[in-house]
């Protein structure tokens, strides 16, 4: 890289520690934003009220902006003033929230950008967007000077060796004029025309340094598709891989047990449900090894249709496993399955953590003598040691909730068996099409009849004696309730009240009367199932709790769900725990209790606004599809779905439609497959 004039080995080293090995690395650092000076205006003459740009430098700092971290007290908030000025005047930047290191000096010139006001008859900005423009100081004279100026982010130590914003700018140029005419387009000619993308040599040179933001758009979206192509390329690979090597089972379809389970149920399949098993089945009698994700809201329905399955694999002399995330829900399934089963002459065991060696030995030899058809359980089901033969099914529940990995290693027990993956988890569409883009999807769109949507509401703390008089209410009336706490001890914060404490209060006194139970995640393994039992047969009537009732559980009776500290919880997490009720004919409720704003929320209305989402709708595509836009890719992708894509261009929501055509052109180059790129095509698979 250092044969870039302007890269010495500080520079060079400060690049490299930053991820960027070589000259094509750094031409795909694209600018965080861009400056146009077409709307930059001099401090005097920029109109208030407006949104403005000013390029000008720091006068003075006051308040902690230019201190140190450090006095952080918690009455702390003292508004940081940065004084700046330009040829024409002089402009307070004040931060009201006190505390935050802005790491201004004297000197520094910025781009700032944001309104004007007027107060005490100084001109002043709040909390504006700033952005270092010209820390060189060796007086050279601007190097762009068109209307659209690219601002690069870079790290810190970039910005120590001089790599921030205009000497980045100077080194991209001479890497740009130098290098760019070597750089091959790998796309394809005639996806590129089709797509109408810009050939990448031009787009390097527009995306640095465009003639309009539009072509700065317009260039950004090529290397967006470039991404997200290269991602659905290999997942179609693989797709492709496993359906042309012919080395599953193909299990006959079931002839005797579905019909006999079904006829025994209560209920009526949903369109759905039976549309989505007429799809598994027909993957299932095929020879290749079926990839299959289930995708349904909460409370779709999708455990019936896995025991369908399960019961095909049985029927056609195979194990079956499958696996769920913690013990109360594997416990829970393996209590459903013998309940339906067993009259059916199908055994189902349950492998556990934490049971006797005996026990272990019993239920292993059961599998290996065929005398069990069904393995249910947790991790357990993975350890070392645990052999399951003739395996010809896996499924796993809340699929989310486990690392790539764990599946993995599930489905390494039975290379040649089929997969079902579930999700509760509805994510949009295009999370979809880049985290499931090799399995084939099935969608249960429709929930059971007879159910009525979750009334939920919003509510202060100074409301929560009647809340609770509500719940008992209910209570009385015979339904049953879960009260959720976000943490399960007393944090520093004082006004997190603990599980613990909360269930002592409400036990002893406003729901006294009744069988209250406390649930969270420091109990044993062993009282969790014991308590999520009785509550699961009506002994216990209110449960107190943390999230861990957060996925899967399936109580028909429990109507009243209190959620404290909502303002705690995550949009999508909040619709899951709703999801725990409502889940037989009663209407139920979903009461959210907010105290306050968090620090990371600005003010108390952020607050509200987000979780408003959840009165309004109870579609949880739309539920997730706000919670990616407010939370981010990177924190949806990174934190909640480990090993799953990021994209550095691409935005999963902006860029949408590129994905889809992304997805509909690695389609057709990999599997022939013509009904691609005609938009209807790849519907099935999203
Ligand atoms: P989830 O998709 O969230 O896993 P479940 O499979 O636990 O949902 O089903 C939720 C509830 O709906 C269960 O009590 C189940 O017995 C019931 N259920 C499933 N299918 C139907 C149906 N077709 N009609 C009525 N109730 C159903
Ligand atoms: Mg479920």
């Amino acid at each position: 890289m250092e044969e870039v004039a302007g890269i010495g080995a500080r520079r060079g080293a400060a690049l490299r520690e930053a991820g960027i090995q070589t000259v094509g690395d750094l031409l795909l650092c694209l600018p965080r934003r861009y400056l146009d000076r077409s709307l930059v205006a001099g401090i005097a003459d920029a109109p208030l009220g407006q949104e403005v740009i000013l390029i000008c430098s720091v006068r003075g700092v006051s308040g902690p902006a230019g201190g140190r971290r450090g006095r952080r007290g918690r009455g702390g908030r003292i508004p940081a003033t940065v004084t700046m000025q330009d040829a024409s005047g002089v402009l307070d930047c004040v931060w009201f929230q006190g505390g935050q290191y802005l790491g201004l000096r004297e000197g520094d010139t910025l781009a700032i950008s944001g309104k004007i006001d007027s107060y005490r008859g100084r001109r002043q900005m709040a909390h504006p967007e700033y952005e270092f423009v010209l820390e060189d100081t060796d007086g050279s004279p601007p190097l762009h000077t068109g209307a659209i100026v690219p601002l690069y982010g870079g790290t810190a130590e970039m910005r120590e060796r001089g790599l921030q914003s205009r000497g980045y700018r100077r080194v991209i140029r001479v890497a740009l004029d130098g290098f760019v005419d070597r750089i091959a387009d790998d796309l394809d000619g005639p996806i590129r025309r089709r797509l109408g993308l810009m050939e990448l040599q031009t787009c390097l040179r527009s995306v640095h340094f465009p003639a309009s933001l539009e072509e700065a758009d317009r260039a950004r979206q090529r290397l967006a598709f470039d991404e997200l192509f290269k991602l659905q390329m290999e997942l179609a690979r693989r797709r492709q891989e496993r359906l042309s090597l012919e080395r599953g089972i193909a299990h006959g379809r079931s002839q005797r047990l579905v019909p006999a389970l079904l006829r025994s149920l209560p209920f009526e399949l949903t369109g759905a449900q039976k549309r989505v098993l007429d799809e598994i089945s027909e993957d299932m009698g095929q020879g290749y090894t079926m990839r299959r994700l289930l995708h349904g809201d909460v409370g779709s329905g999708k455990t019936i249709v896995a025991v369908c399955a399960m019961l095909a694999a049985v029927e056609s002399g195979h194990l079956t496993a499958m696996m769920a995330p913690t013990e109360i829900l594997a416990e829970q399934h393996f209590r459903t399955f013998d309940r339906l089963l067993a009259p059916l002459g199908v055994r189902t065991v349950l492998l556990q953590g934490g049971q006797s060696q005996a026990l272990r030995t019993e239920l292993l030899t059961a599998i290996h003598t065929g005398s069990a058809h069904i393995a249910v359980g947790t991790h357990a089901l993975i350890q070392p040691g645990i052999d399951l033969p003739d395996l010809g099914l896996v499924i796993i529940d809340e699929q989310h909730r486990f690392g790539v990995l764990q599946r993995l290693q599930l489905q390494a027990k039975g290379p040649e068996a089929d997969l079902l993956v579930m999700t509760a988890t509805p994510i949009p569409r295009s999370l979809a099409l880049t985290m499931y883009g090799d399995l084939d999807v099935s969608v249960l769109d429709e929930v059971p009849t007879g159910r009525r949507p979750i009334r939920t509401e919003l509510r202060t703390p100074e409301r929560r004696e009647r809340i609770l008089a509500f719940v008992a209410d209910r209570l009385s009336q015979g339904e049953q309730a879960y009260i959720i706490y976000p943490a399960i001890e007393e944090s520093e914060n004082d006004e997190t009240r603990s599980v613990v404490a909360a269930f002592d209060e409400l036990s002893s006194g406003p729901l006294a009367s009744f069988e209250v139970g406390l649930l969270h995640g420091r109990m044993t393994a062993e009282e969790r199932v014991d308590t999520m039992g009785r509550y699961g047969r009506g002994e216990i009537r209110a449960l107190v709790a943390t999230t861990v009732v957060e996925v899967g559980l399936d109580v028909p009776n429990a109507t009243v769900m209190v959620v404290e500290h909502a303002e705690r919880f995550g949009l999508a997490q909040l619709h899951q725990l709703r999801g725990r009720v409502g889940r037989g004919g009663s209407q139920a409720y979903c009461i959210l209790i907010t105290y306050g704003e968090r620090e990371e929320e600005a003010g108390g209305r952020a607050v509200e606004e987000r979780l408003r989402v959840l009165c309004e709708t109870d579609d949880g595509f739309a539920i997730a599809r706000r919670d990616l836009e407010l939370r981010g890719q990177g924190e949806v992708l990174g934190h909640r779905q480990a090993g799953q894509p990021y994209f550095a261009v691409a935005d999963l929501l902006g860029d949408e439609e590129l994905l889809v055509a992304a997805t509909a052109e690695a389609t057709r180059l990999v599997g022939g497959d013509d009904t691609a790129g005609e938009g209807d095509g790849e519907r099935e698979r999203a």
